[in-house]
């Protein structure tokens, strides 16, 4: 009997997190798909176009019958108490800063693998959902802070007279902050960068963009590829540096994090005072604390005539996109997972181990 996989609508996001096109690619052809009606709706996937790939079901059908679940948000405690017993659930459910989720899930006794979760190696790179969205997190950031923006991103010469070109200052050059970069430099601003990571230099300068050294940064090659912590004397040399290059700037696109921690803060309300009169700041921190002072998550505030976007969700404002990426990582991950059309979770494997949340 093959398996089946349910789709569930998101109840507070546009994204579903498999499209009729992952569907139409998908290598998985022995499984039987169903789909929540309505829940490709708002990324532009109405129910007809999964017809032939996947049967409209209720939700509650869906919960009581598959086998697997897949969602961009964790089902709620309520979904919880009706999903038959043994399914394996995978969504996104960051048990890093979610602490009721263990509980959850050992309570239902649930299997459940988490996309968030998944190890950042070479193999794992097409099932890696934190890269997908924080990719299209950065492109965003970028076009909402040169929309805000009272002035041009290119240099522009007109018979109106000459533009400079915008400057623009990334704090953080991960993924997020990576995809920034590139999509300033499309648009022909002068860029500038901060980390912390060494690794990090080549890959800001091959985007053409400058980068920033502040001496003294802790960078721990054991740590996976990520940042860690900094000690609080570097912090405030880093502040002092960004202040500097702050009073120029007019965007600067925040993405700094250290996984598992608040997000450093790297402007402090001093530095909003010294910036130009119409300057921006999106801050892809936000959800975890923002890298300035005054971020306030999810509102976009003006101090000082800065405006300052706290948004950690880029990527739902591009639904169709956003969703397919996400799709095309779940399904490469549920590959990974099964053989010959059953479930084949291997707990050597670092893939499974990595993500899966032991109960
Ligand atoms: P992230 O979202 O965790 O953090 C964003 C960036 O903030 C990082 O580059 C980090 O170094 C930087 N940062 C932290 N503290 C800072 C500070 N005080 N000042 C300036 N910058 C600071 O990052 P991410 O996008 O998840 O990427 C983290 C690492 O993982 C990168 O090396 C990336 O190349 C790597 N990665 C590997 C894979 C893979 O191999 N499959 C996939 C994705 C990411």
């Amino acid at each position: 009997m093959s398996l089946t996989i349910g789709i569930l609508k998101e109840s507070n996001d546009k994204r579903v997190s498999i499209t009729p096109d992952n569907l139409k690619r998908s290598k998985l052809k022995e499984a039987t798909w169903w789909i929540e009606s309505g829940a490709g709706n708002e990324a532009g996937f109405t129910d007809a176009l999964y017809d032939g790939l996947a049967s409209s079901k209720d939700r509650a059908t869906i919960l009581k019958e598959a086998d697997i679940i897949v969602s961009i948000f964790p089902p709620s405690e309520s979904d919880m108490g009706q999903i038959k017993s043994g399914a394996l659930l995978i969504s996104q459910f960051r048990p890093y800063i979610n602490e009721s989720v263990n509980g959850q899930l050992a309570k239902y006794g649930f299997r459940a693998l988490s996309m968030d979760m998944i190890p950042r190696t070479t193999l794992a790179q097409a099932m890696d959902v934190l890269s997908s969205m924080a990719s299209i997190a950065g492109y965003k950031a970028v076009l909402t802070a040169a929309l805000k923006l009272p002035r041009y991103f290119p240099m522009m010469i007109t018979s109106a007279g000459s533009i400079r070109p915008a400057k623009v200052l990334i704090i953080g050059a991960g993924v997020a902050g990576l995809q920034a970069i590139a999509t300033s430099r499309k648009l022909g601003a002068v860029v500038e960068v901060f980390d912390v990571r060494a690794a990090a230099k080549e890959e800001v300068q091959s985007l053409g963009a400058k980068f920033v050294e502040v001496e003294g940064a802790k960078d721990d090659k054991g740590a996976g590829g990520y940042a860690v912590q900094q000690s609080e004397e570097f912090l405030q040399r880093q502040r002092a540096e960004v202040q500097a290059r702050a009073a120029k700037s007019d965007v600067i696109i925040c993405t700094a994090q250290i996984r598992g921690r608040k997000a450093p803060v790297l402007i402090e309300a001093d530095t909003i005072s010294k910036m130009k009169h119409g300057s921006v700041i999106v801050d892809l921190a936000a959800s975890t604390g923002g890298n300035c002072a005054l971020t306030e998550n999810d509102k976009i505030i003006t101090q000082n005539g800065v405006t300052i976007i706290g948004n950690s969700s880029l990527e739902c404002d591009m639904p169709e996109d956003a969703s397919q990426m996400y799709g095309n990582n779940i399904l490469n991950l549920l590959v990974h997972i099964t053989k010959d059309g059953a479930l084949d979770l291997n707990m050597e494997d670092e893939i499974v181990s990595g993500s899966l949340i032991k109960a």
